[in-house]
């Protein structure tokens, strides 16, 4: 389906849970998130309700995500009916892969055809520090266990942070030259109970000072590709802050409280919890029709509309 700005929406991005394993500082509140009454989630049924709904609409790519999906019990199960839903291409999983380890090889079986792996740092200090208390050989094993499951093209989110990880862009970069992993830098993005952002957002364009001998490919989505000289997989540069990419903007998001948000950064959401399958459809073509031609001004002292913090949207 088209919005009002034309552009067809393929992409929804389903989180399942606002849970975490993980506390990133700058996702989540210190305190972590407040556990949501069950009644007020959708439950598994309702989620494989909405993929068929959103199909419908002419949904081909879904990416599960979160909070952390893996720690949701009923994951395998909503990622096999997921890649069954007709339609659907594509069933691709974001995860922080703290319990990849143990369900690579699952998620591989389910139909999952792609991990997104979130890694910010390869110091394990600095990753204990970042994500409050995580465990960096846990990520590092998922890492391997997912190469091992035969997981193609591998992509490794790190998000960019000055006087964090700005001195290992080159070292967390060249994760691409001898495997096949993409490693993508994204800009910080100033949200709602994080206050990591003034300090330490740092525009992409310093990853191509610290790499001049990036050579340069396409676009894919949002992300500019660039290329290690020798390397096979590649190097993607996300810009959400200084250069808005709204214009070739895909997606629709569904929340683990059932609300389609037509916008990332965007307050309006559409509810479809208790609904059946037509009135599921209706709430997902009013959230199109809804997006919003491009999002407000994150730079300076702007903040995210968004209402709510990184984890309960699923990024
Ligand atoms: N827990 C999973 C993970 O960490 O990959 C999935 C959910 S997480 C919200 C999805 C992505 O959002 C991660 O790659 C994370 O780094 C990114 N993210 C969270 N907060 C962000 C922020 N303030 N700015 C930019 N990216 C952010
Ligand atoms: Fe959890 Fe992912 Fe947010 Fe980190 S970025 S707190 S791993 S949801």
């Amino acid at each position: 389906m088209q919005d009002k700005f034309g552009r067809t929406i393929t992409y929804l991005r389903l989180s399942v849970t606002d849970l975490c394993n993980l506390r990133c500082k700058y996702c989540m509140p210190e305190a972590g998130v407040c556990k949501k009454n069950h009644e007020d989630m959708l439950k598994e049924d309702e989620m494989i309700l909405a993929i068929e709904a959103a199909a419908s609409l002419g949904i081909r790519k879904l990416r599960i995500t979160g909070g952390e999906p893996l720690v949701k019990k009923n994951i395998l199960s909503i990622c096999k009916r997921a890649s069954r839903v007709a339609g659907i291409d594509e069933v691709c999983v974001t995860t922080n892969g703290v319990l990849l380890e143990k369900y690579a090889q699952e998620l591989k079986d389910a139909g999952v055809k792609r991990l997104n792996i979130s890694l910010d740092t390869l110091d394990a200090g600095k990753f204990f520090e970042i994500t409050r208390g995580g465990d960096l050989k846990q990520v590092l094993a998922g890492i391997d266990a997912a190469l091992q499951a035969g997981f193609a093209k591998i992509k490794l989110n790190a998000v960019l942070m000055a006087g964090f990880n700005d001195d290992e862009i080159r070292s967390l970069a060249e994760l691409s030259i001898n495997k096949s992993i993409d490693v993508r830098f994204i800009e910080l993005m100033p949200m709602l109970d994080t206050n990591f952002d003034q300090v330490a957002y740092m525009p992409i364009s310093k990853v191509l000072d610290v790499l001049p001998e990036l050579s340069e490919l396409s676009v894919d989505g949002i992300a500019n590709l660039y290329k290690l000289p020798g390397a096979q997989g590649n190097i993607g540069l996300i810009s959400p802050v200084s250069n808005n990419f709204c214009a070739g903007c895909n997606r629709i998001r569904l929340t683990a409280d059932g609300k389609f948000k037509p916008c990332l950064h965007a307050p309006e959401e559409f509810s479809i919890k208790g609904l059946d399958f037509l009135g599921m459809v209706e709430q997902m073509k009013k959230a199109i029709l809804a997006k919003p031609e491009r999002h407000d001004d994150l730079t300076g002292k702007n903040i995210s509309k968004a209402e709510r913090s990184m984890n309960a949207i699923g990024g």
